[in-house]
Parts: C-alpha cells; sequence; structure tokens
C-alpha cells in the first residue's frame, strides 16, 4: 500500500451499466462536476469485465467494488422489504448498495451520492413510497440524488446549496424509454445498454438454482452462490453437481474450485469440466462414479466413441492433490436421481420463509 492520495470527486454513482445509471452520472458531469460510477460485483450480478468498454464508450469513470459478502450476508438474513417475483430483494439490494456508497464517500471527497431510478419505472424498488424507504433505510437522505427524475421530488441538500443546478436535471417518470433514448443520442452513444439487466435473482432459473442450494446447505458462501450460477446444476439429494456448457462457463467454474471438490475431466475427448461440491462429507467412489458418467454423456465425442466401440471413457478425478483416473460408460440413465432445479420450487420456498419470519 502507497501512501500516493486516492483520487477526489465530486460524487459517487451506482453504476450498474445500465443505461440509466449511465445517463444520471452524465448529467451530473455535465454541469462540470468529477462523478466516480461504483460498479457494484456479487455472485449474482456484476459484469467488471465491461469497465474498460463503458470507460471508453460512455466516457466515464468506473471502478469494481465487490460486496459479495455483504450481500449475501443480506440474503441468508433474510431481506427485510421482501422478494420481487422470483429472488430478487431489490429494495433490500438497493439499500445495501447506497450504504456501501455512503461508507465510500469519505475516502473519495465526494459530497453525494447518484442513482440513475425513474419513479414508476420499476414496480418493485421503483414506486415512489419505495424510493422513499430505500433513502431512509440507507440514511442517505441528505446526501442522495436521481438526476433522472429530481423535478419530481423534492429539493435535497445538493441543489438547495446551489452544487448541482436543479434546472438542468430531469423530471422523467415511468416506464416510457423515450427520455433516455433521445438523451442517449445527444451524447452520441452508438452502443445502447439493456435498462439494467444481468441479475440472475430476478431469472426463474437462477432463483431455482439458488433455492436449491439454500434447502441444501444452511449458510452457502458467496463461491457457493458463484458455483450455483455457471452451466449446468445436477442435483441428487444434496449431492451437488456443476458442469460447464460453453469454454466460459468452465473458466468460471475453474475460478470457483476448493479444496475439498472433486474435479471431473473427460480424457481424451473433449467434454466439460465438472465440479462435485460436497456438502456433507465425502462423497462415496459410486457416487462419484455415477456423476462422471452423467458428464461423460456431455461429450459428444466420447459419447460417439463408446456406442461405437463399447471402451469405457475415462474420467479424471482430482480433489486437492489426489488424482485418480475412473472409467464410466456415458449415461443419463443414473443409478441417482439427478436433476436440475425447477422454478416450481421458488415458490414453496419464499412461503416457508415468510411463515419462518412470522
Ligand atoms: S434487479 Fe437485481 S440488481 Fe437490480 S435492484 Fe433488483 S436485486 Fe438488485
Amino acid at each position: 500500500m502507497t501512501n500516493t492520495a486516492r483520487k477526489q470527486y465530486d460524487a459517487l454513482a451506482l453504476l450498474s451499466g445500465g443505461l440509466d445509471s449511465i445517463l444520471a452520472m452524465r448529467t451530473i458531469m455535465d454541469q462540470g462536476l468529477s462523478v466516480l460510477g461504483l460498479h457494484f460485483v456479487t455472485p449474482f450480478f456484476g459484469k467488471p469485465h465491461l469497465i474498460p468498454f463503458w470507460k471508453e464508450h460512455y466516457g466515464i469513470e468506473v471502478i469494481e467494488v465487490d460486496i459479495r459478502s455483504k450481500y449475501v450476508d443480506m440474503m441468508l438474513d433474510g431481506p427485510s422489504q421482501g422478494y420481487g417475483k422470483w429472488l430478487n430483494p431489490c429494495i433490500d439490494c438497493k439499500i445495501t448498495m447506497l450504504t456501501h456508497a455512503r461508507e465510500l464517500m469519505k475516502q473519495y471527497g465526494a459530497k453525494f451520492i447518484i442513482s440513475g431510478e425513474v419513479i414508476g419505472q420499476r414496480p418493485m424498488s421503483q414506486r415512489e413510497d419505495a424510493l422513499n424507504l430505500i433513502t431512509k433505510r440507507a440514511d442517505v437522505r441528505d446526501v442522495l440524488i436521481r438526476p433522472l427524475c429530481a423535478k419530481k421530488q423534492p429539493i435535497t441538500p445538493m441543489e438547495e446549496s446551489g452544487l448541482v443546478d436543479r434546472e438542468r436535471l430531469h423530471d422523467w417518470y415511468g416506464r416510457g424509454r423515450k427520455p433516455q433514448m433521445a438523451l442517449a443520442k445527444e451524447y452520441g452513444f452508438t452502443e445502447i445498454p439493456t435498462p439494467a439487466g444481468g441479475c440472475c435473482l430476478t431469472e426463474a432459473q437462477g432463483a431455482a438454482r439458488f433455492v436449491k442450494l439454500l434447502q441444501e446447505k444452511e449458510r452457502p458462501s458467496p463461491n457457493d452462490f458463484s458455483l450455483a450460477r455457471v452451466g449446468r446444476q445436477y442435483w441428487a439429494g444434496n449431492h451437488w453437481l456443476t458442469f460447464g456448457r460453453t469454454a466460459d462457463d468452465n473458466a468460471q467454474i475453474g475460478a470457483c474450485i476448493e479444496p475439498t471438490d472433486y474435479v471431473l475431466k473427460t480424457q481424451g475427448f473433449p467434454g466439460p469440466l465438472a465440479v462435485c461440491r460436497p456438502l456433507d462429507g465425502p462423497w462415496e467412489p459410486e457416487v462419484i462414479k455415477d456423476a462422471a458418467a452423467l458428464v461423460a454423456s456431455y461429450s459428444t465425442k466420447a459419447r460417439r466413441h463408446f456406442d461405437e466401440t463399447g471402451e469405457l471413457i475415462v474420467i479424471r478425478v482430482k480433489q486437492g492433490d489426489s488424482v485418480e483416473d475412473i472409467s464410466v460408460a456415458p449415461s443419463r440413465d443414473n443409478a441417482l436421481p439427478w436433476a436440475e432445479p425447477m422454478a416450481e420450487i421458488v415458490k414453496g420456498w419464499k412461503k416457508d420463509q415468510l411463515e419462518i419470519d412470522g
């Protein structure tokens, strides 16, 4: 750590990478104020690999802010305002991000925080009462400005003091996207990002994967959630198997491997990288073999070779420093009832949570 002074900014902005967050930031920058975008990363959302593109294309400054642990704790403790349609705790999500942004203000010398919400744009988190609740619970009433709908909101201390010119803020309301598209055109953006996007808590499949994990492990770690997000997910009781569908999936799975995981790889044929994560002690050899047979069935070339020659397929199983090769017949008709989590489990789980919370 050097003693180099950290660059100071007038404001910090919540920067999801969606169009609204970019426009909110640029609206304040237009007033000659310096703004640093905070791109929050959790196991459920965050695209830090796009930061260089955003900087270049949208002319903004952005840093990655890792809040994996804090966010997972919020999810595990139960979001105070509940969930949206699937597993998205949008109100508590915003509270978590704003609280964190407030904590960062001092080190960046920032005088206020920017958020790109528009009143009435989203059913759960952008109703007026929800916006007020978020502001209050995050304790940012005196420092938060929402430039896209500011003129529909009470005047803030930043406008009162003249730091921000209220006349140059917007009065947008509701779900329409016309003003956003017009302003994006004015700025000369040729790539228009989706309004928000990329949060797998709002998707049926994502929610089912995380609920299954929550049913099988009392307090999953951020890394567990990261693994649950990627590739194909199969469960047989509390036996959890993940494997990739693409090279990118395989790379993400590789980044999640822990020393106690069994890592499976087809030998001699291209095939997915697979991880068996033990939640309740070591797996029996026959369970690993059953998982390996399923994994081998997703290697087209290995399956064809077996069908044509009857020769078993070798799967290398690594756990920490130990390595063992096992031979299997590729199969999706397995001894264990491997199945992908279904969206139906989400509703029941959410109902149970409400009953537990009383
Ligand atoms: S959609 Fe996802 S990222 Fe956006 S507020 Fe809701 S939970 Fe947070």
